[in-house]
């Protein structure tokens, strides 16, 4: 919505907000908010709000302690559930420094300025429909999260195998008060694990939807006693939790992936931006699947990607040619985990195609049969490569790749690869209890 300073004055009345909650992501994807009264509206409004983000993860120098929240109005909503001492409003920030510029250590003003590079190559829109799944896990008597599933339904399953749906529908709910246009929500294919998809949107708004999404998913299912998680790969054995994103690119024209006349009814631009998407594959793979866990997804028989090809037909590969044509013409990377920071990851996929469209990149043939049931020399024969199979590997190619520098920028790209080879670090120096199952009676 264009709302006006005194939209927000005049709804914040209205409503009786109480209120604001100023919120921004930091590196790790992590929604982080500060809670001001609404005493405070002007000041905000006036781009004067300022807060100290030394503490705040991918932040980190001194020098950059004090910071502006300038709010981007478009992002104002009230909270649905309101407090007895009145409503919550919430509105997404930009980081700014003392200085007035846009903190380029913030992962928003990172893809508000790719898009702009964007429209300097001539397009208008690059419109993003995410399909985020989680689980919903049982919690205890403290509220803390268990490993106790909540059902044992699953593909579409309808209660009563699928408990989760009255959870569902609320979310659902919510979210429509929110403005959300939700298009499907179904159970997944694991026990416990759910899908629920809302209309594109143009790759700003949807990366906002997606943090606010995430924010509703959980606090809708903690009043059900269930606890919602986007972490990748929860369980071994059953399915892992995607973020499928469905992209295309706009011109005044149109979409500018969509020609009638095309192999498959996909332009040049279209197969062009495919031939991006597959060369910088391996090296955005660190970005849509930050963590740990997310390898232990990217592993066969489990409907998550392995390998690096794409298919107008076949469900198994890494990107995928949805059957819809014209208007909603688009590609699916179907790498994207949940635990992604949604204003990276739509960056990084849309450098990684914009380098395509530059360099005039054609993809490999599209690969119609199932990769999974292929040997390894067959797969060599069709120029397949693997995924990484690590958040190691994953940052290595990473790190090489100046395409994808040039996606997070000089400050992000390096704080992100030194955090994370932290956190893979904390983890190959942990014995976890596979080892001594595996180890201790055998030495
Ligand atoms: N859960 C699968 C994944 O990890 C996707 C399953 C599906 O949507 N068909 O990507
Ligand atoms: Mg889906
Ligand atoms: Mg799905
Ligand atoms: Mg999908």
């Amino acid at each position: 919505h264009d709302y006006s300073k005194d939209d927000i004055r005049q709804m914040a009345e209205d409503e009786n907000v109480q209120f604001l909650r100023l919120m921004f992501t930091d590196l790790f994807g992590t929604i982080k908010n500060v809670e001001v009264p609404i005493s405070q509206l002007e000041k905000l409004l006036d781009n004067k709000l300022m807060f100290d983000g030394s503490s705040i993860d991918g932040f980190v120098r001194i020098e950059e302690s004090d910071m502006y929240l300038y709010p981007d109005l478009t992002t104002w909503m009230i909270f649905p559930w309101s407090s007895e001492r009145g409503k919550i409003a919430r509105v997404i920030c930009e980081v700014y420094t003392p200085d007035g510029k846009p903190f380029a250590g913030d992962p928003r003003n990172n893809l508000i300025r790719v898009l702009s590079d964007m429209r300097e190559a001539g397009f208008t829109d690059f419109n993003i429909g995410p399909e985020p799944e989680f689980f919903l896990f049982k919690m205890d008597e403290d509220g803390k999260p268990t490993t106790t599933l909540n059902d044992s339904g699953s593909y579409f399953d309808m209660a009563p195998m699928d408990l989760g749906e009255n959870c569902r529908r609320e979310i659902v709910l919510t979210l429509e008060e929110m403005g959300f246009d939700v298009e499907a929500a179904h159970h997944e294919v694991a026990p416990g694990q759910h899908e629920i998809d809302f209309k594109y949107a143009d790759a700003l708004t949807a990366a906002d939807n997606i943090q606010t999404f995430k924010l509703v998913v959980k606090t809708v299912a903690r009043k059900f006693g269930l606890y919602a998680t986007f972490m990748p790969k929860p369980l071994a054995g059953i399915n892992g939790s995607g973020m499928h994103l469905n992209m295309s690119l706009f011109t005044k024209d149109g979409n500018a992936f969509f020609d009638e006349k095309g192999d498959l009814q996909l332009s040049e631009t279209a197969y062009h931006f495919l031939g991006g998407l597959l060369e910088h594959a391996r090296s955005f793979t660190a970005i849509c699947n930050p963590t740990v866990n997310s390898y232990k997804r990217l592993v066969p028989g489990y409907e998550a990607p392995v390998y690096v090809a794409w298919s107008g037909s076949n469900r198994s590969p890494l990107i995928r040619v949805p059957n819809s044509r014209g208007l909603s013409t688009r590609l699916e990377v179907r790498s994207v985990d949940p635990s992604a920071n949604p204003y990276l990851a739509i960056a990084a996929v849309l450098e990684a195609g914009l380098d395509g469209l530059k360099k005039k990149l054609v993809p490999e043939e599209s690969v119609d049969r199932n990769i999974y049931r292929m040997d390894a020399e067959e797969r060599t024969e069709n120029h397949i490569t693997n995924l990484p199979d690590t958040l190691h590997n994953a940052l290595k190619d990473l790190s090489a790749d100046e395409v994808m520098k040039k996606a997070m920028g000089p400050h992000l790209f390096p704080s992100f690869i030194e955090a994370k080879n932290l956190e893979y670090d904390a983890y190959r120096t942990q014995v976890s209890k596979w080892e001594r199952d595996q180890y201790l009676e055998m030495y």
